[in-house]
């Protein structure tokens, strides 16, 4: 077996990790240590004080849910004070707490742990049972993430990676491996959909293909939609008819809510293959010291009225992303989907109405993204050429005065790409230049994720500044510096949004009492002049 079959790619999801790899260049899924095609993406600290990693993990969640972390891919590189974050405290089972740099992190026994340290023991496990099964030692891989994940997230994946004792090649989005999985060296000429609806997010990608060159025209998604809203709407249904029918509410016990919402999921995939289920939780609650049984029938007409509005959501998205770049659904060849939660017939029904056409059979939603990153990683140095033109899928940018966003790196541009200025003069003479940077749709650099700070040599006013996007989606800050001519410029991270938003007060303040104008009104030197230079 040659070096380049133990290149992993790997699909490292919300819910489960993927992994492929490639024999004589076709895509092969590595089975775990179970047998199964997938990896439950779940760590747990057993009671004994073992680290459990998979189906094991897993399969104790109910008994031991403290200190069995799941879903790390949506706390993964995010500050804690974060709104995305904070907005999750409390619905996790385990605790989510501040990190040593003001990132998310987690508690599991009695160790607070980073989450790519947790993503790590998902990797380390999956290089682990790949060795095996291969027979002999890997030690690089092709990891995916989702289009929307800003740098910080990218950053912590590969870091994750490394952890594992992973040397990660390439970061690649999962719907341009899922693009991969399907057309690679089948030399098409079509413009394509990628329709991803997964355990906690939806992202759709359009892309053109073109013989071996896969450019991402558009992509966008909600962050907040996927099947665990669909999983909820059948927890509300079932707690009401209980309600109903007992008159005793599930609400207030954790384990009957656990058990609810793992009934829930049970049912919403049985209803793709039949019609009618019965969700049936013996004793699910005592009352007078009476056993109470849990039995709803629940039908899949019921379950598509529950959730046709989450199903039209993704419509709409799928609509605007087309919209922005002037394709109707009608052009595309292909409509291909990724994610768990796709498999829904109400979903498959609406992909046919919409884009006049089937979705594409013989792409595995739950495989091709892991197999379109075994693909790229074999690319690398194979006589096979492939060309991948991804975007950017939310804007970067800094923050200027009032709090307001500015954008520097625009979305959907094409990457790799850049942009350059002249670095303005500091907001004090003999002061530092300071740049907060963000991305993010929002205006308001408080909705948008922090990525960090620059902190620059006044001297080095008028000097070019350099943001590039490197085909990773990764950004580096260049500037060109008189004697050593192109220097990296480290972001520091120090700083979170709170310190930031007050600083960025204070700027305004201070302005205010010297110029008498209404806060926001008036621009920091060093924005103002960034903003001449950009506008001439
Ligand atoms: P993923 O993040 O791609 O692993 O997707 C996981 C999501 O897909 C979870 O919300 C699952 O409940 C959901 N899912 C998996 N299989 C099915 C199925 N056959 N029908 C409906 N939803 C499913």
């Amino acid at each position: 077996m040659g070096d380049k079959s133990r290149i992993l790619g790997i699909d490292l999801g919300t819910t489960n990790t993927c992994v492929a790899h490639v024999r004589n260049r076709v895509a092969k899924m590595v089975p775990t240590d179970r047998g199964n095609l997938v990896l439950p993406s779940v760590v747990a600290r057993s009671a004994r004080g073992d680290l459990l990693v998979g189906g094991i993990a897993k399969d104790q969640m109910l008994t031991n849910p403290k200190n069995t972390i799941y879903g790390a891919k949506r706390l993964i590189g995010r500050q804690f004070n974060s709104r995305v974050v904070q907005d999750l405290l409390g619905h996790f089972s385990y605790e989510i707490v501040e990190g040593p740099s003001g990132e998310a992190a987690v508690r599991l026994g009695d160790e607070v742990y980073t989450l790519p340290q947790i993503s790590s023991f998902v990797l380390a496990h999956v290089k682990r049972i790949s060795e095996q099964f291969l027979g002999g030692e890997v030690t690089e891989a092709v990891i995916s993430v989702p289009a929307y994940y800003n740098d910080n997230q990218r950053t912590a994946v590969k870091e994750a990676g490394r952890l594992a004792g992973l040397d990660v090649k390439r970061i690649v989005n999962e719907p341009t491996a899922a693009a991969l999985a399907y057309g690679f060296n089948r030399a098409l000429e079509q413009k394509i959909l990628v329709y991803d609806l997964g355990g906690g997010t939806f992202d759709v990608s359009v892309l053109n293909l073109n013989a071996n060159v896969f450019e991402v025209l558009a992509t966008g998604g909600d962050t907040f939609l996927g099947g665990v809203d669909f999983d909820n709407r059948i927890v509300d249904y079932v707690l009401e008819e209980f309600q109903a029918q007992t008159r005793t509410d599930l609400r207030q016990s954790p384990i009957a809510m656990q058990r609810i919402k793992t009934g829930a999921e049970a049912a919403k995939i049985d209803l793709t293959l039949i019609p009618n289920v019965v969700i049936e939780l013996p004793y699910i609650e005592e009352h007078k010291g009476r056993p109470l049984d849990l039995r709803i029938p629940l039908s899949r007409e019921q379950l598509n009225s529950l959730t046709a509005d989450l199903v039209d959501r993704t419509f709409a998205i799928c609509d605007k992303v087309l919209g922005e770049k002037g394709i109707s659904p009608r052009e595309i060849a292909e409509v291909i989907l990724v994610g768990g939660q796709s498999r829904m017939p109400l979903v498959q029904e609406k992909i046919r109405e919409h884009f006049g056409r089937p979705a594409r059979k013989g792409v595995h939603p739950d495989e091709c993204v892991a197999q379109g990153a075994a693909l790229l990683a074999d690319s690398f140095g194979s006589l096979d050429s492939l060309t991948l033109l991804d975007a950017l899928s939310m804007p970067i940018g800094i923050a200027t005065t009032g709090g307001r966003f500015r954008k520097i790196l625009d979305r959907n541009s094409t990457i790799p790409c850049g942009r350059s200025f002249r670095l303005p003069a500091p907001r004090q003479a003999g002061a530092e230049i300071v740049m907060d940077i963000f991305q993010g749709e929002s205006d308001q650099v408080v909705d948008n994720e922090y990525l960090g700070t620059l902190r620059i040599d006044g001297a080095l006013a008028g000097r070019k500044i350099d943001f590039k996007l490197s085909e990773e989606c990764l950004l580096s800050v260049v500037i060109d510096a008189p004697d050593k001519g192109p220097t990296p410029v480290e972001l520091a991270t120090k700083d979170t949004p709170e310190t930031i938003k007050e600083a960025l007060a204070e700027d305004d303040r201070r302005r205010q009492q010297s110029s008498g104008a209404p806060p926001g009104e008036v621009r920091s030197g060093f924005l103002s002049s960034i903003r001449r230079i950009w506008s001439g």
